[in-house]
């Protein structure tokens, strides 16, 4: 393809897309991010820049066998937009350091906390600041251990106060009372952190900060304090009792510190699991899993931390394995179902993936020529307030070549399961012989990606695809090149990353063993969900179980999705079916169903675009027996005995709109009462159905 042939064609694709924009006329394209209003003034304005940018990156920016993979549809460089802005995606902010020296948001000067009132205020502007530098996630690695400080104060002030009063109290009773004080304090900073996560703008077009916060293992008492606190004020939700969408929450397990009864925060694990049976968070991350573990040395900052899509930053050839002050710089994902379709044998696939990712690579390169070229001072708030590791050394006029280094260029995939539907006629859900080809196709891009690391020395990683905004656009256009095949191109979508098929049915602990193999290859991130269909609210043991399920499989990270509607009505939070159990309005407007996309929850599913939406509704409920005990047994978890009603469904979205599709043949409202209490057998449960994403 000609270079100017590119050109031209994008030319017309740009006005094209500018005049849908005016004309709101394409949903897919307004509504490509779910989290924005694509019809609001700041959302219009910023996909008119986004679409412009594209277009200036691809006719000005890339290399010509980089734009003729993207116009084949074999490559898609994500975030493309903000590709001339030299920005990169994510980082994990070291939010005690920046707290302890106070900071400067470039329009005046924040001194150290000294409560957790104002630690917690100022938790959410460095979010709302560091955002306006980068294109992706901002993430908060140890929000227990760096805020546990300003708890601590928060108690000094208030037994120093306490003590100045002419009462006949206690030293205990007053350390008490302090106590006490304290933890309301605790709780009000939590619940206004979380508000302010739901309502401050920022990146210019009318979206809050995508946010995540990684907590779980501090075991001293003033970082207990505040999570058990930010729990209960995530379980009470918003002002209404909406769910807050921000943060994504991830609770890290480790053995020894909250895995069983008796260990020190064992009490904050339970209360996560009531509140992700409420809220859909916290998701759980796994410091003892073989991928996480071997970089941990026992200190709060070797923990893993997740950013809340699933990007994962640890493994570091230029310092410390850890997360801490580091991101992803940018990534790019592979159309593996292309591949697959334009191959003829499985050698010849290999050699074309082997050639797609190593022009994957290449193009992470060029965009990271580009990137290290900026100056620290284009991103006064990363660099100039120590956001970024080693950013300290630079002067404002200073390139990013030596702290640029410190990120990671990663290689994504989407469509594992069409593309081996296309290659034998199998997925990994399927056969033993299609799971053997797909672990085979997987580990060939992950030690072409090593060797990539080596020749390059930059972190090269794989990454498992959050596909949002490409799951649509990939299969689009391979149908109008193919037509629509069986099991590969007949859908308007592909599988997310790794994931088995959210139309196959599949026990719930089949699609963890399966799934749970793929994340230590996908060492630059990876989200396995698990669904449960039906109110879990009650019954926090299934969900124990599920969380040790993933664990003893080897998950890195892992989500429950299950159902959580809210009547804006009455404010009724639980299932609603036909009607709203509480007020008993049937008018379907006035229920809110919050799903979850690629790992971001979103109130409104009117603001997915049509492949989600496909998704979602293609999703095939099956019940099958699944026996939790065997599970157990195999997986080595223990827990209680029958697990039944085992579904599977979509990755990455929620149950599907029950009381609009009528599907409700798996549920019996009445009976979510009676899996209350200490009744764990599943399988005599309509309720407590599992499901896969
Ligand atoms: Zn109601």
């Amino acid at each position: 393809m000609q270079l100017s042939t590119v050109s031209e064609k994008t030319t017309d694709h740009l006005l094209h897309a500018l005049t849908e924009i005016v004309e709101s006329s394409n949903q897919d394209l307004i509504q490509e991010n779910a989290n924005v209003d694509g019809q609001s003034p700041m959302g219009q304005m910023s996909k008119f820049a986004s679409e412009t940018a594209k277009h200036y990156a691809k006719t000005e920016m890339l290399s010509e066998e980089v734009t003729e993979a993207i116009e084949a549809n074999f490559i898609h460089p994500h975030d493309l937009d903000f590709m001339p802005t030299g920005t990169t995606t994510c980082c994990q902010i070291p939010l005690g350091a920046i707290l302890k020296g106070g900071f400067n948001t470039g329009h005046g000067y924040m001194r150290e906390p000294n409560d957790i009132c104002s630690a917690m205020a100022l938790s959410s502007i460095i979010f709302q600041s560091n955002q306006n530098m980068q294109h992706g996630g901002q993430s908060y690695p140890m929000f227990d251990y760096d805020l546990a400080p300003y708890v601590h104060k928060t108690h000094r002030k208030h037994l120093k106060r306490l003590r100045s009063y002419p009462t006949k109290w206690t030293d205990t009773e007053i350390d008490e009372l302090a106590w006490k004080e304290t933890d309301r304090d605790v709780y009000q900073a939590c619940e206004a952190f979380i508000h302010n996560c739901n309502s401050m703008h920022s990146r210019g077009g009318g979206q809050v900060p995508f946010v995540s916060i990684n907590y779980g293992t501090d075991t001293s008492p003033e970082g207990r304090l505040l999570i058990d606190n930010l729990l209960r004020a995530t379980k009470a939700g918003l002002g209404n009792g909406e769910t807050p969408i921000f943060p994504i929450q991830i609770f890290k397990m480790k053995k020894g510190t909250n895995y069983e009864p008796g260990e020190p925060n064992y009490d904050l694990y339970q209360l996560a699991l009531e509140t992700t049976a409420k809220r859909l968070f916290p998701n759980f991350s796994f410091i003892d899993s073989s991928v996480n573990v071997q970089h941990y040395d026992g200190t709060p900052e070797s923990e893993v931390s997740y950013m809340g899509c699933r990007t994962r930053v640890m493994a570091n050839r230029h310092g410390d394995d850890n997360s801490i002050q580091r991101g992803n710089l940018s990534f790019t994902s592979i159309n593996l179902v292309k591949i697959a379709l334009t191959s003829q044998t499985k050698d010849q696939f290999f050699d074309k993936l082997g050639y797609y990712t190593d022009l994957v690579v290449k193009q992470l390169l060029e965009r990271y020529a580009f990137q290290v070229k900026k100056q620290a001072q284009h991103f006064s708030f990363l660099y100039g307030q120590n956001v970024w590791k080693n950013s300290e050394d630079l002067a404002p006029t200073d390139t990013l070549e030596e702290v640029l280094k410190q990120g990671t260029l990663s290689v994504g995939f989407i469509g594992l399961a069409e593309a081996l539907v296309a290659l034998i006629g199998e997925h990994h859900g399927e056969s033993d012989e299609a799971y053997d080809l797909g672990y085979e196709i997987v580990s060939f891009m992950r030690s072409r990606v090593d060797a990539a690391a080596d020749t390059n020395d930059l972190n090269f990683s794989l990454i498992a695809t959050p596909a949002e905004g490409l799951s649509g656009k990939f299969t689009k256009r391979d149908q109008e090149t193919f037509g629509k095949i069986p099991g590969v191109t007949e859908r308007t979508f592909y599988t997310n990353s790794f994931h088995v098929p959210v139309y196959y049915n599949i026990r719930a602990i089949d699609k963890i063993k399966r799934e749970g193999a793929f994340h230590k290859l996908c060492n630059g991130g990876h989200i396995s969900y698990i669904e449960c269909d039906g109110d879990v609210s009650k019954n926090t043991k299934a969900l124990d179980v599920l969380v040790k399920s993933m664990a003893a499989n080897d998950f890195g990270y892992g989500s429950i999705n299950h159902p959580v509607d809210r009547c804006m009505e009455c404010g009724y939070t639980g299932i609603i079916d036909n009607e709203c159990p509480k007020c008993h309005t049937s008018d379907d407007e006035k229920v809110e169903r919050i799903r979850r996309i690629t790992g971001y929850l979103v109130g409104d599913m009117k603001k997915w675009n049509t492949a989600k939406r496909a998704e979602e509704s293609q999703r095939v409920k099956h019940q099958q027996s699944a026996n939790l005990k065997d599970a157990l047994s195999d997986s080595g978890a223990s827990g209680p005995a029958d697990f039944g009603g085992t579904e599977v469904s979509e990755a990455g979205t929620l149950g599907a709109k029950r009381s609009t599709c009528g599907d409700l043949r798996h549920r019996e409202p009445e009976t979510s009462e009676s899996i209350s209490g200490e009744n764990t057998n599943l399988a005599n449960e309509s309720n407590g159905r599992f499901a896969c994403e």
